[in-house]
């Protein structure tokens, strides 16, 4: 028996006789209201049961998170609330949801650190449900950004050899026995015995690779899973996430900053238009959330409010030394608020002094570009123009309200002496990097490129405060559950 999604039985202008839906019980009131979901959209359907002509057996079993069957007719509702209900004529109960051990118990507002514990579940309610319809429709924007501007998709290896990303910590791939590895003459553990006989980690980035794609596709871009043994156990750290990695040959750092620009817009734009009841669930939500913290903590604009700003003003555009003297003259800098104080220029910015500058200061989005040449990687291109003792690159990070840092990128060093300098300085042996100096060698060019952290993107599109709640099943320290 064909069943029908509960979104298009909402969206019908017309009565319908004999619709079928399956789904999932949500509520069942007065033995006479069933509230089903599906999953096709956040509204429930209500569907009215012929409670006279039917057991009362069954009525018990039409518990929380029951799967059912409904048949019926669906109508203009006669209550409140809603505009179509189904009368149902059929009822199946599909599987069964003992009541007393299902864990989500509405009535009781589980926390989201419960919900956390149960992940499996909390996709049942009304929140998760819609943040991960919103996670599923800005990961189709991304792609579809991307492709209507003629970029190609570049799958970027997972396993990787090349240990000289320096973005992060690394996860170890290996299958040598942990207690019993074979060593080598040094008495060191012997990688060449190993799967690929050399170590590997899981990947901190595509962008390497990705640039290699660039050097000849000319404009591409990943998207995949990331991993990094952050230790950090903050809101906004994940050990696996979700990143976005343009790379796009001939662009320069204010091309770059464009492109980023034009696609995060374009991608919240994208969500709004296409997730209108989620949104607007997840709005309130925020509205609510707030009400319980104190006046001075509260945001000032409700979530789609936000999201309505970030597409109708630029970014700001702020050089990382002027960021520093607005830092160095702020009021929590002079009164010691700041954990860590601004002293001088070459600093590296910290969250709390990021969320100044776009939460208090600008009050907007801001890139922040050219940094100091020693806070940055190595690939980044060395300005020519700054002093000897205040070495910047070309590189740019853009900070959002609320979320801190959202991308990463930088113009690339495209000049193989400099690029070659920098890793000599850096310690790397240049043969592990010979794959990708050989960019720089044959047909080098002016190339930019940014990551964007997907789940942070998600963060401020559904206005979560924790990364762990915009992630199926999230991966942190201490937790790999499912
Ligand atoms: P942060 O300073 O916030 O740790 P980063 O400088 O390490 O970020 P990059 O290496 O530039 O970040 O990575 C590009 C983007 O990936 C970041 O701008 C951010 O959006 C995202 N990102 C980085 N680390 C994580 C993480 N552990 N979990 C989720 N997203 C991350
Ligand atoms: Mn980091």
């Amino acid at each position: 028996m064909k069943h029908t999604k509960i979104k298009d039985l909402l969206n019908s202008t017309k009565p319908i006789d004999d619709v079928i839906v399956k789904g999932w019980v949500r509520t069942f009131r007065n033995n006479q209201f069933l509230a089903i979901n599906d999953g096709s959209v956040i509204h429930n359907i209500q569907a009215v049961i012929d409670f006279e002509n039917t057991s009362a057996d069954t009525l018990k079993r039409l518990t929380t998170s029951a799967a059912v069957l409904v048949k019926g007719n669906l109508t203009e509702s006669q209550g409140a609330g809603q505009k179509h209900e189904i009368q149902v004529k059929h009822l199946e109960i599909l599987g069964d949801s003992d009541a007393e051990k299902y864990p989500i118990q509405l009535k009781n507002k589980p926390s989201l650190e419960f919900l956390r514990e149960n992940a499996h579940l909390r996709v049942r309610t009304n929140a998760f449900g819609a943040i991960m319809r919103v996670r599923s429709v800005l990961s189709f924007a991304i792609h579809q950004y991307f492709q209507e501007k003629g970029f190609v998709y570049v799958n970027t290896p997972i396993i990787t050899g090349s240990d000289a990303e320096g973005a992060g910590e690394m996860f170890h791939v290996t299958s040598l026995p942990i207690n019993d590895a074979p060593k080598n003459e040094e008495g060191a553990v012997d990688y060449k015995q190993d799967f690929f006989g050399k170590e590997t980690n899981l990947t901190v980035s595509g962008q390497l690779e990705a640039e290699t794609y660039a050097m000849a596709l000319g404009q591409v871009y990943t998207f995949g899973p990331t991993f990094r043994a952050e230790n950090s156990n903050t809101s906004r750290h994940l050990a696996e996430f979700w990143m976005v990695e343009p790379e796009v040959a001939f662009n320069d750092l204010d091309a770059n900053m464009d492109l980023a620009e034009d696609f995060i817009q374009y991608v919240i734009k994208y969500a709004l238009e296409r997730c209108e009841d989620d949104l607007k669930f997840l709005d309130q939500r925020l509205t609510d959330e707030e009400k319980t913290k104190p006046m001075a903590e509260r945001s000032e604009m409700s979530l789609l409010a936000k999201l309505n700003f970030v597409l109708e003003n630029n970014f700001k555009r702020v050089s990382y030394t002027e960021a520093i003297e607005i830092l160095k003259n702020s009021k929590p800098n002079k009164n010691k608020k700041f954990n860590y104080i601004i002293e001088e220029w070459g600093a590296d910015l910290q969250s709390e002094h990021e969320r100044f500058l776009v939460e208090k200061h600008f009050k907007c989005p801001v890139i922040l570009f050219d940094y100091p040449a020693k806070i940055k990687a190595f690939y980044m291109r060395l300005n020519d123009d700054a002093p000897q003792d205040r070495q910047t690159v070309r590189a740019m990070d853009i900070l959002f309200p609320g979320i801190g840092e959202i991308v990463g990128g930088s113009q690339r060093e495209e000049r193989l002496e400099v690029l070659q300098q920098k890793i000599a300085d850096l310690g790397i042996d240049e043969k592990e990097l010979w794959w990708y100096l050989d960019t720089r060698r044959f047909g080098t060019a002016v190339h930019s490129g940014f990551g964007l952290g997907f789940e942070r993107l998600v963060l401020f599109v559904t206005g979560m405060g924790n990364i762990r709640d915009v992630i199926p099943f999230p991966r942190t320290p201490q937790n790999a559950e499912f």
